[in-house]
């Protein structure tokens, strides 16, 4: 039996990998030019030379198993390894504490090494953006916006956010209202992401920083992950209220906005190169609470990490309940 699955995140390799394993034969398919979703990995050529800059997701933690077979996996291929590096938080005061000891993990080279990992030896096809289906179950067709048609499917797993599920479902011919509900009822709140490199080191004390009392609530240094080989590189990323109110602002203002909040705190200084990247649906603020969901036919469902919560870990963990229950 073939499947399709649109989204080729962290939730369609779960998705993939489960489907693989009940005996069917998955193709995945996803709108980005390469495997990461939002664990996301830039290369960026600036003055000081080529920056590897992870964007989207910081870091994951396992709290399954399930989760950590895939980092061990990873680290055996060289795809991961824990993150030493000087963690804290620090208060609106300037109070500085160690983040929680707990083990966190990072992609080698880059974050979406992870969802290299776990795409490897399948089939899949980047720069194919899913518009809609049709057909029905027994045979699903995927429809892609340069027309190109795919299919039939006996199975179809939609691990793309919410937004673009509701877009997807919306337009095809067929009853999805329940999947499109609970959709809905899904909220992800934005983040904006500032890049920075700089012509001479930067030390504050600290590699990654979770932060309150401002608009920025996580900057970290891209120069203190192993395997970096590039020039000093901070990222700053916004709490969600200030990207929300800030949602449609120029990216030039609000790297300048995030550079002057993080040279005042700490004394950055101002980059030579600088990007603002606006992830518009970043993290899970509200979510259904249940792994997946199939369609009334059984044949196609719904998963991803806006099925859970704002980490990583549970993308996987939807994911593989969504290969299973396509599989049942
Ligand atoms: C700024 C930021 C910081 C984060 N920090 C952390 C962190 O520190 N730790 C942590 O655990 N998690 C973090 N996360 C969350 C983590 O990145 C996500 O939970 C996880 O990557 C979600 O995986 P997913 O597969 O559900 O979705 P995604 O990774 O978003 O994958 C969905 C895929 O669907 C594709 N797609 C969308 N529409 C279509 C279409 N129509 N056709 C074809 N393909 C389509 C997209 O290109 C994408 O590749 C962060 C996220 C962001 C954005």
């Amino acid at each position: 039996m073939r499947a399709a699955v649109i989204g080729a995140g962290l939730a369609g390799a779960a998705a993939a990998r489960a489907l693989a394993h009940a005996g069917l034969e998955p193709a995945l398919f996803d709108k980005g030019r390469g495997p990461g979703g939002r664990l996301s990995t830039r290369r960026a050529e600036t003055p000081q030379g080529m920056a590897r800059i992870d964007h989207g997701a910081q870091f994951v933690t396992a709290e399954t198993a399930a989760f950590q077979a895939l980092l061990d996996e990873a680290h055996g291929a060289g795809a991961a390894r824990m993150w030493d590096a000087r963690l804290v938080s620090i208060d609106r005061t300037g109070g500085m504490q160690p983040l929680r000891a707990k083990p966190r993990w990072i992609g080698l080279p880059g974050m979406n090494a992870l969802v290299r990992t776990a795409l490897d030896g399948m089939d899949v096809r980047f720069g194919a953006r899913a518009t809609h289906l049709s057909g029905g179950p027994g045979g699903w067709l995927v429809h892609f916006e340069d027309a190109r048609v795919e299919g039939p499917f006996e199975r179809v797993a939609l691990t793309v956010p919410p937004e673009q599920l509701i877009d997807l479902l919306a337009r095809s011919d067929h009853d999805f209202s329940g999947l499109i509900a609970e959709a809905r009822d899904a909220q992800m709140g934005p983040c904006w992401t500032v890049m920075g490199v700089h012509d001479g080191p930067f030390d504050p004390g600290f590699d990654g920083a979770q932060l309150t009392g401002g608009a920025i609530r996580w900057m970290a240094r891209m120069n203190a992950r192993s395997g970096y080989d590039g020039p000093e590189c901070w990222v700053l990323q916004a709490s969600t209220g200030w990207s929300q109110a800030f949602l449609e602002a120029e990216p030039e203002k609000v790297a300048g906005a995030l550079g002057e909040e993080a040279f005042v705190r700490f004394g950055l200084p101002a980059p030579v190169w600088r990007r603002a990247h606006r992830w518009r649906y970043a993290l899970v603020e509200a979510a259904p609470g249940t792994p997946a969901a199939l369609d009334a036919s059984g044949t196609l469902g719904a998963g991803g990490d806006w099925r859970l919560g704002p980490r990583a870990e549970l993308a996987w963990t939807s994911g593989l309940a969504l290969g299973d229950a396509l599989s049942g």
